[in-house]
């Protein structure tokens, strides 16, 4: 009986993707926004100046931090083949589920990841040594492409040919958008045609609807589930050239992976289908599956697969601290989020605030604007060292110690060395470094969309200049702002000439009243200005709000002023470890003295000059104190959320 419930059970799965494979493709969805090509976005202010500190730090350096990882010349002469061996790389190998195979492709997304967030930083910041440093790499890596447009990392012995865990798609992925960039911002045409002949490739060796990519068996498969987020060179891909094959091939991409068997099960269908299943496996994946989940339903318009994204997203939700971090330490194993107990890894607080932009770009929706922010200000500020160029692989809101392992929780099943900062964090993996490199450009990248022909969108708010052109007239815009430390924001307005044009500023949530002497509208949660502009304008706008004391999920309060979460910083002993070169060692903390503060309904909390300024209860004393919270990114060891 409970075979023949089973065999009911799998002819429904395979009815199910049959439907979704051949009706569902109804019609695409369109997207809201429109993304401006990389580098009309600049930094300004202090995230131009902790841009060009990264460079000078942990993002310039990685590559002589790490050179073995980083110079392995795996997409050329260094291919994997069928002999190839697992590489050394430094680490301890303490709670890896993986064995040997990722460690094969591994360097692949070391260097391409770190490779794309050098790229963006340099074109940002107009750094010239390091564009020259970045044309030669350029060079190097097209001179890798194969006659047939092969530009990948495995031999012909292997490519393609996969029946287990590979990085085929996932060391594409992350060496493409790198490459996406470098084109998008120099219109370099033979950058752009080796990536149309290397996903066409792609394209061609795993054909659409009659290939198989993601049936690699039961073992372990991270490797082959990043590669799902090869959507987000087609989602770019079909962006720039409207073509649908790219958003065709998505969609095949995703079902592909649903109907397989994957280590990485969060965002395979049926269990987004299923009502109790819970988020369970790899944060990083689960929050980057997002994207491929979402371009699916729109390339295919399927109401199926834009119910099923909703349900995935109130999911995340579940899982997502105060400051916007969510659970990745590093498997989310059905846990709901907990401000002190569930770390969040930096890899996944990149890849889940790239899944909000994209989201906002398609949807429109506010919300995914402020979560963007939210992460971005918060959790991730707040893992990076304020005075050290590095950062923490896994950090917690409430960061009682900083010592290697979760506010001093025991792990039995290995030595837990990630809740520390470190340039590399090598002897765990040099993955959160890179995207600590990539998180700045990606959420400038978005600061600004395009809405139809004459609409400019100020979706997130930073210092950063805009350049662009709106009906064939060249417009800058300088938004000169120390948003989110202060919430008052001049636009000033260059163009060719007097123009009208519509201004979409975002109004987040919040926002208690608008200081401006600008007429305006307000729509969907823009504030829109429209109107005639001269060549030299400008709008400046204040946004009021008060402190704002709310409950996480489990019902401990924590206070927000504007987009910044704030907290109560613990002081801390510093311990140097590792060093890697001189500027650039580990860094542990373990507190002066770890006296922690409970909740007062009478706590009279005000904002003060940067600072939030409110009456707690001391639990050693139990007496009321005045404390001093300031904002979460600005801290190391911190008590964040109350009791
Ligand atoms: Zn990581």
């Amino acid at each position: 009986m409970k075979a023949f419930i089973r065999l009911q059970i799998q002819l429904f799965i395979i009815l199910l993707f049959q439907t979704l494979a051949t009706t569902a493709q109804i019609k695409p969805l369109p997207e809201k926004y429109q993304v401006l090509p990389f580098g009309s976005i600049k930094p300004g202010g202090w995230l131009k100046v902790q841009m060009q500190k990264d460079m000078n730090g942990f993002v310039g350096n990685l590559d002589q931090l790490v050179p073995e990882l980083i110079n392995d010349p795996i997409y050329g002469i260094g291919r994997l083949h069928k002999n190839s061996k697992a590489k050394d790389l430094g680490n301890l190998k303490s709670g890896d589920a993986a064995g040997n195979d990722q460690y094969k492709w591994w360097n692949s997304e070391s260097q391409s990841n770190w490779w794309d967030g050098y790229i963006r930083n340099a074109l940002l910041l107009d750094d010239q040594v390091a564009i020259e440093k970045v044309k030669k790499y350029i060079n190097r890596i097209l001179a890798t492409q194969d006659e047939d447009g092969y530009l990948g990392i495995y031999d012909n012995d292997l490519r393609y040919k996969f029946t287990s865990e590979n990085g085929e798609l996932w060391s594409k992925t992350t060496l493409y958008r790198g490459m996406l960039a470098y084109y998008e911002y120099f219109h370099d045409e033979k950058v752009w045609k080796a990536l149309v002949r290397a996903v066409d490739n792609v394209m061609q060796n795993y054909p659409i609807n009659h290939s198989d990519p993601f049936n690699v068996g039961k073992d372990f498969s991270g490797g082959v589930a990043h590669g799902l987020t090869f959507t987000d060179v087609l989602d770019r891909m079909y962006q720039l050239t409207d073509e649908r094959k790219y958003w065709d091939y998505a969609h095949f991409l995703y079902l592909n992976y649903s109907e397989n068997v994957s280590s990485e099960t969060d965002a395979q269908l049926s269990n987004i289908l299923n009502p109790d299943y819970k988020l369970n496996t790899h944060g990083a994946h689960t929050y980057e599956h997002i994207r491929p989940l979402m371009v699916a339903a729109y390339a295919s318009g399927n109401p199926d697969l834009q119910k099923a994204l909703k349900t995935y997203l109130e999911r995340v939700k579940n899982c997502t601290t105060p400051t916007g971090g969510a659970i990745g330490d590093e498997w989310i194993g059905g846990r709901t989020a907990d401000a002190t107990h569930t770390g969040y890894e930096y890899c996944s607080l990149h890849e889940l605030m790239d899944s909000y932009t994209a989201l906002f770009q398609k949807t429109g929706n506010m919300e995914f604007a402020d979560q963007t922010e939210k992460i971005f200000y918060n959790a991730a500020q707040g893992s990076r060292n304020p005075n050290h160029s590095c950062i923490a692989y896994l950090k917690t809101d409430n960061s009682f110690e900083m010592m290697g392992s979760k506010n001093g929780e025991i792990e039995p099943d290995r030595k837990q060395t990630r809740y520390k900062y470190s340039p590399a964090h090598q002897d765990v993996a040099v993955c959160c470094t890179p995207n600590a490199g990539r998180i700045s450009p990606y959420f400038l990248k978005s600061a600004w969309m395009k809405e139809g022909q004459n609409t400019l969108v100020a979706a997130l708010l930073c210092p950063n200049v805009l350049e662009t052109t709106i009906q064939n007239v060249p417009v800058k815009i300088d938004e000169i702002t120390q948003y989110p430390y202060q919430n008052y924001f001049v636009f000033k307005i260059e163009m060719g000439k007097a123009n009208p044009l519509r201004i979409k500023i975002r109004k987040p949530e919040w926002v208690k009243s608008i200081v401006t002497n600008e007429k305006y509208t307000i729509e969907d949660g823009f504030l829109i200005f429209d109107r005639n502009f001269s060549k030299n304008d400008q709008i400046t706008l204040e946004f009021k709000t008060d402190v704002r004391i709310q409950e996480d999920l489990n019902h401990e309060k924590y206070l927000s002023y504007g987009a910044l979460v704030y907290a109560k910083p613990i002081a801390a002993n510093e311990i140097k470890g590792k060093v890697y070169a001189t500027g650039f060692e580990d860094l542990n903390y373990n507190p002066v003295d770890l006296t922690l503060y409970t909740y007062l309904k009478n706590n009279k909390a005000i904002y003060k000059s940067g600072e939030i300024l409110l009456r707690l209860e001391n639990s050693k004393t139990k007496q009321d104190e005045l404390v001093t919270l300031v904002p979460f990114g600005k801290t190391i060891l911190r008590q964040a959320s109350f009791r």
